[in-house]
């Protein structure tokens, strides 16, 4: 089908009420996924009614959406958020029934891969956990100079594809990544193979929190041209 422009959902100019994938009646601009893109929609949900454990998936995944909302003290009709992430991977992963959950991090976040090791096992879970200096392979490898390495001398390379391929090994029901570097977690996304979820992405600066730079004026200097 050809399309009036390709989808800019971040672009939509209507409020969240009016918006034609919220409201039947409601409005989309020039491009709108919800309008132009029906058979990519039909598609996906096509490819859920035809395998149940995909189904059964997206289904647990809107009821523990939904279970992260309580009643509002002050509005009847409002909803307000009652959980962090960590329960909410917790609760998905009691409803799935997974018992071995499998979990990539960085180095740099062992004092919290730790801690979340040690939460995880609480609730009963088996852990594997799998680091992403795994093999001490040297960033020689890769063909850097020393001058491109954080530091000259032995550097391990991160091995987002050794993470995977040990958490494939170990059949890992569910795997949880933990502030794997921008590129190396898309590596470890492509060769893992069962689910994962995203417990934290990596922010050196902003606490492992990127939002926050959208929050901060002082941040503006992240768009070109820089506003004023
Ligand atoms: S689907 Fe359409 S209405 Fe919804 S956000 Fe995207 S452009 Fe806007």
């Amino acid at each position: 089908m050809q399309h009036t422009k390709p989808s800019n959902c971040a672009m939509c100019p209507f409020q969240e009420p009016e918006r034609l994938c919220k409201n039947e009646t409601g409005r989309g601009p020039e491009g709108c996924a919800t309008a132009e893109y029906p058979a990519a929609c039909e598609a996906a949900c096509r490819e859920m009614a035809s395998d149940g454990e995909l189904m059964r998936f997206a289904a647990e995944a809107s009821r523990q959406e939904a279970a992260c909302y309580g009643p509002s003290p002050y509005d009847p009709e409002a909803r307000q958020p009652l959980k962090p992430r960590i329960m909410e991977i917790i609760e998905f992963a009691q409803r799935m029934g997974y018992r071995k959950l499998g979990l990539a991090f960085c180095l740099g976040l062992r004092t919290e891969a730790r801690a979340l090791c040690e939460i995880l096992e609480s609730h009963g879970f088996e852990v594997v956990s799998v680091c992403c200096k795994v093999g001490r392979v040297d960033k020689s490898f890769l063909g850097l100079r020393e001058e491109e390495k954080i530091f000259p001398g032995p550097e391990p390379m991160c091995n987002p594809i050794t993470q995977a391929g040990i958490l494939n090994e170990e059949k890992c029901e569910f795997n949880l990544m933990l502030g794997l570097c921008v590129g190396h977690d898309s590596m470890f996304l492509k060769h893992i193979e069962g689910y994962v979820t995203v417990v934290a992405v990596k922010d050196r600066l902003l606490g492992h929190a990127p939002l926050n730079a959208l929050y901060s004026g002082y941040y503006r200097y992240l768009k070109k041209p820089e506003e004023k």
